[in-house]
């Protein structure tokens, strides 16, 4: 009889523990996946990644109809409504049918849903909803959930304060939206409802908005979403939300406190019909039963791990957002395929200074890389910009806002950072990424021939003036 009922037992079926389950099985090991949620794919597909995608762009089309986009290419149309039941039906469509792919994709790499929590009695035994289960190797992958702020009680039911779950699910468009925390998740959901009609207010703590990103980035993307019409109160911190029948009223001051001598004049209040808390998030670790197998957390409240994701504990092995690095689903799932190649005894490999980020709002913003801050602390740097009202698709397209930034090495003018906004800059920085990758140097970005008229052009002319000067500016 064999030792353990399994090879591998993955905690979690996000797109970290989904991608390492099939992984070990498609090297042929016996694997099993306990998840607790009533579907697969974890966050990312259920509450996360791909519900905000399908708002973001059901709504971006309904903003284009209303807000004068279809006239300026000579397209008239009819009063136009929104049903948002419909929108959010698509939406919830998109997430059953990736969530069923997932479940298919278990079922022919035969890996056993394990329905139900998981929690830890000792490094080779875990019980799955009360059910013992033992496996040779265990990889934690249960993600992260939302970080609350003291003192403000998120009811996703009532709908009047609410984290990004809540936000996704609103039955109604609010009047005034207050969102507090000018991150990913703040600007996204943030422009979706904006652009359904609500008056759309961002309290964030820091200067600017979107911490970790390049400076340039940071800016420029404030000026377009104020163009937009949102509402930005940087530097300013929310001292109480107060909840009366569908109204919240918000306190914020400046986030240093009230300026010396002005008593309480520096201290406002906003009413909303809905806030949203998207503040950060936090790694799940509670009821795991880590205690019982002598599994300590780092001051954040992270899992440790070395290169290869085994934790400290022999046999236990963590990735996603529950290990620290960028939260996010394509870092989730990379480290996902790597922690599965290494417990077959392969060398598994995640390159953590390559991994891009994108906010999906319009246009979108995305950077691989070092941002030009961190660059110039390591040593002395070129930096090329390169505007898209200057590029030829762009322009065409009637969209002017946005640019892309190249942060190469000042001696051997290897590209060190990408940064981007433009309408698709999402699917544009994997260009600079797979670059990166290879070790790209400017000139070689420069000299690959870019179709045209394509927006990608854009990165082309950057890093042209990175060496000597791009054509078309
Ligand atoms: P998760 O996806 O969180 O999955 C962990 C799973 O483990 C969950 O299903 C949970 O139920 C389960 N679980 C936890 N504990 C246990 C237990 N003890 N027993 C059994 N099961 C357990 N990232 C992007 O890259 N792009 C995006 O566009 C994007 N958009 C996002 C939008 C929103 C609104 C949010 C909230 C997040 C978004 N993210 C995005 C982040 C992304 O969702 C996460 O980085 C990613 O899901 C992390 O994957 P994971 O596998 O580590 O964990
Ligand atoms: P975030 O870390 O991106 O932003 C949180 C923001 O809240 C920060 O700007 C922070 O300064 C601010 N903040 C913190 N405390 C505050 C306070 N008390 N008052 C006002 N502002 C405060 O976190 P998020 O937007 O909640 O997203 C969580 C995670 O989900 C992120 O790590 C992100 O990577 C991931 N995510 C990714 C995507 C994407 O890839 N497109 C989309 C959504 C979420």
């Amino acid at each position: 009889m064999a030792e353990y009922d399994y090879d591998v037992l993955v905690i979690g079926a996000g797109p970290g523990g989904y991608v390492a389950a099939i992984r070990a099985a498609q090297l042929g090991l016996k694997v099993a996946c306990a998840e607790s949620r009533e579907t697969l794919g974890g966050t990312c597909l259920n509450v996360g990644c791909i519900p905000s995608k399908a708002l973001l762009h059901g709504s971006e089309k309904f903003a284009e109809a209303v807000d004068g986009t279809f006239a300026s290419y000579g397209i008239k149309t009819g009063p136009v409504t929104l049903d948002l039941a419909a929108m959010q039906q698509q939406k919830l469509d998109s997430v059953k049918q990736l969530t069923g792919g997932i479940e298919f994709l278990f079922k022919k790499n035969k890996v056993t849903w394990l329905k139900g929590y998981a929690a830890f009695e000792d490094a080779h035994t875990v019980s799955v909803g009360g059910a013992k289960v033992t496996a040779k190797d265990v990889v934690i992958a249960t993600g992260s959930s939302v970080t609350p702020l003291p003192g403000v009680t998120v009811d996703n039911d009532a709908g009047v304060v609410v984290d990004s779950t809540g936000a996704l699910a609103l039955e109604r468009v609010p009047e005034h939206l207050v969102v507090i925390g000018g991150g990913v998740i703040g600007l996204e959901l943030g422009s979706v409802w904006r652009r359904l009609g609500a008056k759309v207010t961002v309290v964030e703590f820091l200067d600017q908005l979107l911490p970790g990103m390049d400076g340039d980035v940071r800016k420029e993307a404030a000026k377009i979403f104020k163009k937009q019409g949102m509402e930005l109160k940087l530097s300013t911190k929310v001292t109480g939300v107060a909840v009366k029948g569908k109204t919240a009223t918000l306190t914020v001051e400046p986030a240093g406190g009230p300026s010396t001598g002005s008593g309480r004049a520096d201290v406002e209040e906003l009413t909303a019909d809905c806030v949203l808390v998207a503040i950060g998030r936090r790694p799940n670790v509670d009821g795991l039963g880590l205690e019982k197998i002598g599994l300590e957390l780092n001051k954040r409240g992270q899992i440790e791990t070395g290169h290869d994701f085994r934790t400290s504990v022999p046999g236990v092995w963590a990735i996603g957002d529950v290990i620290p690095g960028p939260m996010l689903a394509h870092k989730a799932e990379d480290e996902g395929v790597a922690v599965a190649e290494f417990i077959a005894g392969q060398t598994g490999i995640v390159n953590h200074n390559v991994i891009p980020g994108v906010v999906y709002t319009f246009p979108e913003i995305a950077g691989v890389g070092l941002t030009e801050e961190a660059a110039k602390e390591a040593g002395p740097v070129k930096v090329s910009k390169f505007p898209m009202l200057a590029n030829s698709r762009a322009k065409t397209n009637h969209e002017p806002d946005g640019f892309v930034k190249v942060i190469a090495d000042a001696k051997t003018e290897r590209v060190l950072g990408v940064w981007c906004i433009a309408s698709v800059a999402g699917s544009m920085i994997a260009e600079a990424a797979l670059a990166m990758e290879f070790g790209a140097t400017a000139e070689d970005i420069a000299y690959t021939c870019h179709a045209h008229p394509t927006h990608a052009e854009a990165l082309k002319e950057a890093a042209m003036g990175i060496g000597g000067k791009p054509i078309h500016i």
